[in-house]
This record gives C-alpha cells, structure tokens and sequence, in this order.
C-alpha cells in the first residue's frame, strides 16, 4: 500500500517494503515503540494448518509473560481472511503451509502484506527453506519460519517482531492521515463533539471566527452552537447533526448561516467524520467549519450570469460573451480549438406583429429557438443575443465549412411555418458566419464582425441569406462608419445637390419632365452615390433634413426652369420619398409651404414612393397620400413590380403613375424573356384600367424603347434618353427640345 511505501522511503534503507529490511526498520520501530506505547497483547490470526498448529501458537501464548500472545482466530481458507471480522484486532497473520509453499501462498501473502496494517508471518512446512524464506520475503512477509514442527522461540521471536512492525506502521499511517487533514484544514475552524458526554471543543480560529460568546472556551455543548445558527438554518442545523451522531457516516454538505463576532451573519460550511480509533469506532466525532460565503457569492453570480431568456428558454447574451470569452482564451493554449460563430436574425416578424398581434413574434421566436437547438449538438451554444437575434457558438471545430452548412440548416428549418393562433406563419432568417481562423482577441470583435456579416447576408435575395465575414466588409463597415459622421457634416455644410434626369414620351420622343436625384459631392470622399449614403441616412434619420431639402430644391429649380423657359411650365419633376418620410409629421406642411413659396404648379411635382413603402404601414400612406393629393400634387410608384404587394393591392392608394420597373426593361433585350414581356403587358393593362400613367424606368437602347411603345408603354426613362445631369444642363436640354419641336 502506498503509505506503508511510504514510511519505508522515509527510513534510513530507501527500498521497497522487502521483509530483508525489516531488522532496520524495526530497529527504528524499537525506539519509537516506546514512545507509541509497547504492546501488550498480540493477537494472531492462523490461516491454515491443523489442530496441532493451532496448539503450538496457543503453547506459545501460555508460555510467555510478554508480550502476551493471543490466537484471533483460525481459518482453513484464504480468501476467509478479507472478511472484515477476520482481520479486525488483528496484529499478526501466520501463514501456516502444510507442505511446499505454492504459488496461492505466495499470492495471498504479497496480498496481505501490500495492505500494509498486518505483518504476514510465514511458516514452512517442507522443501528447501532457504529458497522458501527469500520467497516469502520477496512477497513481504516479516518472517519466515521453518516448519513443520517449527522451534518455539524462532516462531515467538518471528510473531513479536512483526506485530511491532505492523502496530508501528498503522499508527505511522493513522498519523499521516490526521497529519494530512490538519494540514487540510488548516484555514478551517475546528470542532469536536463527544456525545457520550455531550461536550463540545472548539479551535482557537472558532473562536476568532466568533467571539468569546458562551463557553467556548471551555467544554460547550451543541445548544450553544445552536445559538449562533442563523434561525432559518436551525432547524436544518439540528436534524443534521443529530442525524449525523446516530449514523456513522460523514457530515458533508451542510451549509448554514452563523453569526460572527462582528454581528453579521456568514455562510459555513460544516463537515464532521466520526474519529475512528485503533479497536473500531470512537465515540467522537471531530469536524470543521468552513466560511463559504465568498464561494456562495460566486456561484450566485455564475447562476445569474446562466439566467437564461425567459422567451426562448436559451442563454441570454451575457452567458455567450463569457463563453466566446472563454473559447478564445482557450485557443491560445490550444491552437486545435478553433471555433465557429453564426449570427442568425429572423427577418419578417414586424408584418405580423402588426397583422396578429405582438405575441406572434413570441410564438415564432421561441418555435425557432426549439428548432434552431435540434440543428446542433449538446456542446453548441445558441443563445437569445437580442430581440429577433440568435447567436450560436461551436468550439472546437477543425472543419470551418461547418458554419456554412450550420447555416444551411438552420434555414431549413425556420422556413417551416409556425402555426401561430391556427395561422400559418412563415419567416426567413439571414446568418451571418466568421470563426476563429481571424485570431481575435476580443469578443468584441467576434460580434462587430459577425454582425456585419449577418447584414450583408440580409441583403442576398436568393438561396440560404448566409455571408462569412471577410476583411473585406471590415472595410466597408468602418467606411460606413466614417459615412454616416460625414453624412452628419455634409447636412450642415449642405453638400448635396440635384441631378436631372430626362424623362420622354415614348410615343413622340418629347421631354415629358424630369426626375430629381440627388447627388453628394463630399470634400474630402469625392462623389458618392445615393445607393450608398440613403441607406445609412436613413437608418440615422438624417434622410429627414436631407429629404426635405431635396423636395424643396426639386421646387425650385422647377421654379428656375419656368423662370428661363416658359415650355417648362408643362414639365414635371418627380422627387423620391423614402420610408421614413413617410413618418415625418412635417412633410405635408412642408410641401405645402415649398408650394406656396415657389408658386410652381402643384400638379408638376410628383412624389415617387416604392411599392415596399406603401405596403409597409397602408392606413398612415394612404391618409398622407390622400392629403398630399389634396395639395395638387402627384403620386408615382417607383420600382413597381419589384415588391411583394400584389398588384390588387394598387386600387387602395391614390396613385397617378407607375414607373416600370429596370429589371423589367432590362428583360426585353434582344432576347425578350416571356416573364418580362409578360409582366410589362399586365403593367400596361393596369395602368389602363387604373386609369394612371406609366414611365419604364433604366431604358439603355434603342431596341428597349421601342419594344415598350409596342406594349403600350407610353413614357420612358433611362441612359438611352440621357443621364442625370445638373440643373443647368437639364435647361440647356429642354431649350435644345424646345428648338427641335418649334422646328
Ligand atoms: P430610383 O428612384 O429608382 O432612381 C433611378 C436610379 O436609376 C438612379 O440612380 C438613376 O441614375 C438610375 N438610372 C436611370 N437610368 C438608368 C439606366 O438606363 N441604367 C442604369 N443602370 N441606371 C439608370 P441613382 O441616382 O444612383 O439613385 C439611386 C436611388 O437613390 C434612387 O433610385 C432613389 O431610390 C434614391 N434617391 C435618389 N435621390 C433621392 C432623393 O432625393 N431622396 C430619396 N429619398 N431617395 C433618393
Ligand atoms: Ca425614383
Ligand atoms: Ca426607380
């Protein structure tokens, strides 16, 4: 056994437990038995031999006053001796061999003598003794005894010799063992508990801990422990330690609250074992008491940072922060554990919110969450990362296309519909994917990337909307960054100007009007398209002040053109209407007053809005539409047939014009597609039915516009008739139009 190795290292001959050192070691022994109490009595257990073995050990207890020998027991079988009653009290096992010693001695003597509590003595029965006795020794007997009729006092001195080794080394080990708990425990307040007497000892860190209250200097008793037990926990104090004292197992878990010194209450934890003497049990149970409250402390806050999202049952965003924290700590140890991260944001819930109700939302998002956890195994974490956000983190992983093919199926499974109050609901969702091959050292990091990858993925309009980052959109995303606080400047300073675009009759080729876009010229960045800076202006809200300047300078350079030609007074100029607009309680008033200070003809300035704005929020567009008609102005509807709307939406909205779309135009090319030539006859039909005008938007050739004004389409616009251009050039157009018709 180990502690017995132990012990022999510590002696003066470092070998293994061999009995050929067992002279030394008892001769250490010898000194030290003074000290540990020499034995009186040794008791010895005889596994095999015959009656008259049994007699010869007896004789030998009769013969000697001391130390007095005892017979244990006898038993025939070896396998009898590891019952627990056997071996209990036992000090010596004596092997008595009928004749050779087999290899099953052998066994059980190396068997016995490895537990290390009870010296083997062996005693030979035939054969060459000389080879028998290193044998034995080899196993880890003390002795070795030719048999069979072994001498009387070899055999005393064998006995006597071993059963001090084996006292020595129990008490060496016993001592280890309570050396090793002090040690353990050392932080720990100690307690003692007798029950025969009822009294109670405690440590001097007790009473540290808790003051000289009662009598805890002295013998106390539990009654007094009682007493500083927090009175919620007393009640459990008491049934466990009584419960505790009546069974003899340990006291392990029992944790209550007890007041200090200083009068606050702390958590403890309590652990007791009942103190086990040399013959069995002791009465008393010993103990400490440990101060948790720091520990409990921080599990409370590791169980709050766990609080998981009451909707979806998932970890909250916290819980993922630590956890990518943690996966990128681990990668610098193990560069092996890469992982993947994945951005999924469900799109499409506002539209039913609105329709059924904000409960809708919910209900998908917790169906989704359910779903989503079925696509990954037990060790992927998703988490709720925000409203309609879901995050979701695989470590270890060596494969990196894994996110992508994560991706694939989580927009599998959100494509199936929820069934929400009996209606089918259906949703999409768009995932964004980097992993851990970029060596981020930041969370932060992880999630602006991912991020910026899950709103390129929004934007694809075909298959799985997944995008992997790429350094690339770092780029971009730290340009939009810088554009959106440009963008700010660029409203003060005004830098922003407007570009004509002709529009024709298809029919005659004449100058109908004009569309109004805006153009930014920025100091510093040079010239930048509407495609881009819109967009950031209108999820900043700065398409406010920017739409309103555009509708107010569309006015007046209407104003400017009547003002050098009078033929400008028949022509139009359409200014575009974003989504926000719409909700700008000052845009009726304010084209009001552009109307009233330019004293243009309202019916000249039309407003062009997308189908999506219309669709978006209809009661609002239609009573806005409605007034701004009230004005004189007109509506046009840009991008038509690109949105989700069906056309039988159309009769709903006060509309005076359709733009057809450019992916139509481009689609009756010199090889017509039959769904743009399809789709471009229904516009016409509806516009006739509706009783509206019609303009093809992105005309680029000859071919383009004569296929539409085959169709029916009456007007048209696009590179083919002429670019936008500025203010002045536009003027310069209209008064080269202005020849040509005059001539
Ligand atoms: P839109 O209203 O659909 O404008 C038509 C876009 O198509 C313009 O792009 C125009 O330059 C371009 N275009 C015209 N003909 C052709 C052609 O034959 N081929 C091609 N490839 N393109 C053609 P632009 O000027 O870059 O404007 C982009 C978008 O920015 C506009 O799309 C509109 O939605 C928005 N926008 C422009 N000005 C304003 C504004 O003052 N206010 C608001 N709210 N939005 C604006
Ligand atoms: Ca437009
Ligand atoms: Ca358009």
């Amino acid at each position: 056994m180990g502690t017995l190795l132990g012990f022999v290292r510590r002696g003066p001959a470092p070998e293994a437990a061999g009995g050929r050192k067992d002279e030394r070691v008892t001769a250490r022994s010898g000194d030290l038995l003074s000290f540990l109490g020499g034995p009186e009595r040794l008791r010895v257990l005889l596994v095999g031999g015959d009656q008259s073995a049994r007699n010869r050990i007896t004789d030998l207890a009769e013969g000697t006053g001391w130390p007095t020998i005892e017979l244990a027991g006898a038993v025939a079988l070896l396998d009898q001796v590891d019952q627990k009653n056997a071996t209990r009290d036992v000090d010596v096992v004596v092997r008595w061999c009928s004749g050779r010693l087999s290899v099953a001695d052998a066994s059980f003597v190396s068997a016995v003598a490895k537990r290390g509590t009870h010296a083997v003595v062996v005693v030979g029965g035939e054969g060459d003794h000389g080879r028998q006795a290193r044998e034995s020794h080899r196993c880890g007997a003390a002795a070795y005894v030719p048999g069979p009729a072994p001498d009387p006092a070899a055999l005393l001195v064998a006995i006597t010799n071993a059963a001090q080794r084996a006292r020595l080394v129990r008490r060496v080990v016993d001592l280890q063992s309570r050396l090793a708990m002090l040690l353990r425990n050392a932080e720990h307040a100690r307690w003692e508990y007798d029950p025969t007497t009822e009294q109670l000892r405690v440590s001097p860190h007790w009473m540290e801990l808790f003051g000289d209250i009662g009598d805890f200097e002295h013998a106390t008793n539990l009654d007094a422990w009682a007493r500083l037990v927090h009175p919620e926990d007393e009640q459990t104090f008491l049934r466990s330690i009584h419960r505790f004292l009546q069974e003899d197992g340990a006291l392990g878990d029992l944790e209550i609250r007890m007041r200090t010194a200083d009068g606050t209450y702390r958590w403890f934890m309590v652990r007791g074992v009942h103190e086990m003497a040399d013959d069995g049990p002791a009465s008393r149970v010993v103990g400490t008491l440990t101060d948790v409250t720091e520990l409990r402390e921080r599990m409370d806050h590791v169980r709050a940072q766990a609080r998981l999202d009451a909707l979806t049952g998932l970890p909250r965003r916290e819980v993922f922060y630590e956890r990518l924290a943690r996966a990128i700590e681990v990668l610098r140890d193990w560069p092996d554990a890469g992982y993947v991260v994945l951005l999924i944001e469900v799109e499409g819930l506002r539209r039913f919110n609105e329709s059924i109700g904000h409960h809708a939302g919910d209900r998908v998002l917790a169906a989704l969450a359910r779903r989503f956890e079925e696509c990954v195994d037990a060790d992927t974490m998703i988490a709720r990362f925000a409203g309609a956000k879901f995050a979701v983190l695989v470590e270890n992983v060596t494969d990196f296309d894994l996110g992508a093919r994560l991706a694939d199926r989580f927009d599998a499974v959100a494509r199936k519909p929820v069934d929400v109050d009996g209606e089918h609901v259906y949703v999409g969702v768009s995932v964004g994917i980097t992993t851990s091959e970029r060596n981020y050292r930041h969370v932060d990091d992880v999630i602006s990337d991912v991020s910026t990858a899950a709103s390129r993925a929004k934007q694809l309009s075909r298959g799985t909307k997944k995008r992997s980052f790429s350094t690339n959109m770092r780029m971009e995303a730290l340009t939009k960054m810088r554009l959106e606080m440009a963008l700010r400047e660029a409203v003060e300073r005004e830098e922003f100007d407007l570009h004509f675009q002709p529009i024709v009759s298809l029919v005659t080729g004449r100058l109908t009007g004009f569309e109004a876009l805006i153009r930014w010229e920025s100091p510093t960045r040079g010239r930048i398209s509407p495609a881009e800076f819109i967009p950031i202006a209108e999820a900043t809200g700065l398409i406010l002040p920017i739409g309103r300047w555009a509708i107010r300078q569309a006015a007046k350079t209407l104003r400017w053109f009547v003002d050098h030609h009078p033929a400008a007074k028949a022509l139009g100029v359409s200014v575009n209407l974003s989504a926000r607009q719409v909700a700008d309680p000052d845009l009726l008033h304010g084209v009001a007053r552009v109307l009233n200070e330019t004293e243009i003809d309202p019916e000249n300035l039309k407003i062009e809005l997308t189908e999506s704005v219309l669709m978006d929020n209809m009661d609002e567009v239609v009573a806005l539409l409605t007034s701004l008609r009230e004005l004189g102005v007109k509506i046009w509807v840009d991008d038509f047939g690109t949105g989700y709307s069906s056309l039988s939406y159309l009769h709903r909205f006060p509309v005076d014009g359709l733009k057809v779309d450019k992916t139509f135009v481009d689609g009756l090319g010199p090889d017509p597609t039959d769904s743009s030539v399809a789709m471009v006859r229904t516009m016409v039909s509806l516009s006739e039915q509706l009783g509206v005008d019609l303009v093809a938007e992105g005309i680029e050739t000859q071919e383009q516009a004569d296929f539409l004004r085959r169709l029916g389409c009456s007007a048209g616009q696009g590179y083919f008739f002429g670019r936008p251009c500025p203010a002045d050039q536009a003027l310069a157009l209209l008064r080269q139009e202005r020849g040509a018709s005059v001539g």
